[in-house]
């Protein structure tokens, strides 16, 4: 309807602009050459006047035959007025002999000759001065000449044209009408595909893409929409994927329990030692499963939205040296040195929590993927004006190449075998990568299997809501 009324407007307006220009410009053109016309004439006749001496004597019958076919041809009345402003002759008769002391007369006597068109009454008004051609120029006229002619025919081509243009508009709507409303149709059948497709997706009996190449603006707007579709089912595929692993992850534990019980439960007169060793497997069990769960709670949090951060300055040189002393008893049990280098005092507004979490879970995992003896895990501090960088290195067993880029992924484990057995739950990365991320910050992983892993993280000094 928008587009039909736009098309509608565009068509009628110009054209109603145009038609009444075209009208009143024909008017004007056609009054003007009749005013020259006349003039011209006229001109011709005041000069045939004053050579004849006609104001002092008016009694020629030549100027009285040429003034009377002057008058039949256009429709009007010459009258003319001599110096005393008596009207010495009138073609209708009617003022002649009469005074007449208008402004036009006095005006031309004064050499101002003047016409005027009198719309409303359809005429053309002037007023020409009589003097010898000698005397032209000097104001020193003898008589006036005044003429009115009839415009009235200028009028009727004017209502001829105005009728036709109102027949040629009334046509041209029709056609803009009908024109309109199936090119709008038209323009619009893309976007009702479009409209219609994503409908028919939404009621679930449709592919999952949608595609209308009509025009260059609907193939923008559908590849949007099917990216947007796309990031919908990924999310969709990882939150089942994720469900997936974490029911996956929690039964483990619970299917080892469950062996031993019954292991237990089959043997009525099992040893002690036999109870007491699958009792503290049981226990293992029972603290792995703990694990998962807290760092499952710990992913929910990072995942909620960054207005439940708690933003405080922290120095983080002193939060960095606790969190190495904290893990200072799994370093010595593992044998690995703890090396913490600072390039300046750093204070940044932060989430404390979260980032000692995050830091927590890098250096423990330094720790944990180190090489048997004589390991280090070297963490160093550094900022600029703008943000705060944290390296931390490990003279560990390193990342194989095509597992770096999923590290980060929650339950992602690069040797399945190997990590449960130094007890990883898969998820420290994935809450490290959280908390950065909900700073704004930054985190690379560099790694050379067998040499070593380097995670550089980058937060900003002021936190950015
Ligand atoms: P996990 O709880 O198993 O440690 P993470 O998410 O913390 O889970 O780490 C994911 C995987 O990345 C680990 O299982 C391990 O294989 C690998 N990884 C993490 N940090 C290191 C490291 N510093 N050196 C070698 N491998 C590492």
């Amino acid at each position: 309807m928008r587009i039909m009324l736009l098309l509608f407007v565009m068509g009628i307006v110009p054209a109603i602009i145009i038609e009444a220009v075209m009208v009143q410009t024909q008017e004007e053109r056609a009054v003007s050459q009749r005013t020259i016309t006349v003039q011209n004439q006229c001109a011709i006749l005041c000069d045939q006047l004053a050579n004849l001496g006609y104001i002092e004597n008016p009694s020629s019958e030549v100027v009285d035959g040429e003034l009377s076919i002057l008058t039949n041809i256009y429709g009007g009345r010459i009258m003319i007025v001599n110096r005393d402003y008596k009207v010495i002759k009138d073609t209708f008769k009617l003022d002649q002999g009469k005074y007449i002391l208008s402004q036009r007369v006095i005006d031309c006597f004064n050499g101002d000759e003047t016409s005027r068109y009198d719309k409303k009454n359809q005429y053309i008004e002037m007023a020409q001065k009589i003097a010898s051609p000698d005397e032209k120029g000097s104001g020193d006229a003898c008589g006036v000449m005044l003429i009115s002619v009839s415009t009235t025919e200028i009028q009727v081509t004017k209502d001829l044209m105005e009728q036709r243009g109102i027949l040629v508009l009334t046509v041209l709507i029709a056609a803009i009408l009908v024109l309109g409303y199936f090119l709008s149709g038209l323009l619009v059948k893309p976007f009702q595909k479009i409209s219609s497709s994503i409908e028919a997706l939404a009621d679930g009996y449709a592919e999952e893409t949608i595609s209308v190449p009509d025009y260059l603006e609907t193939e923008m707007i559908t590849n949007a929409f099917n990216r947007m579709m796309r990031r919908i089912k990924t999310m969709d595929d990882s939150r089942e994927e994720f469900v997936a692993n974490v029911s996956h992850e929690l039964k483990t534990p619970m299917a080892s329990m469950k062996v031993l019980a019954d292991a237990l439960n089959s043997q009525p007169d099992a040893p002690v030692e036999q109870y007491r060793e699958f009792m503290q497997d049981i226990s293992k069990e029972i603290d792995r499963e703990n694990q998962i769960i807290t760092d499952l709670l710990s992913l929910v949090k990072m995942d909620r939205k960054a207005q439940d951060l708690n933003i405080e300055t922290v120095n983080i040189n002193d939060l960095l040296t606790l969190i190495i002393r904290r893990l200072k008893p799994l370093a010595e049990k593992k044998n690995v040195e703890l090396i913490l280098e600072s390039f300046r005092p750093v204070n940044a507004e932060i989430d404390q929590t979260k980032i000692a979490l995050a830091f927590t879970n890098i250096i423990e995992n330094a720790i944990k993927y180190n090489k048997p003896e004589g390991g280090w895990v070297r963490t160093s501090l550094n900022a600029d004006h703008k943000y705060f960088y944290v390296t931390i290195a490990d003279s560990g067993i390193g990342i194989p190449k095509e597992s770096v880029d999923h590290i980060f992924e929650r339950f992602y484990r690069v040797d399945k075998s190997h990590s449960r057995e130094i007890g990883g739950t898969g998820l420290g990365l994935a809450i490290s990568r959280s908390a950065i991320v909900l700073h704004r910050g930054a985190i690379k992983v560099y790694s050379e299997p067998g040499e070593g892993t380097t995670f550089s993280i980058r937060v900003p000094l002021v936190y950015i809501a």
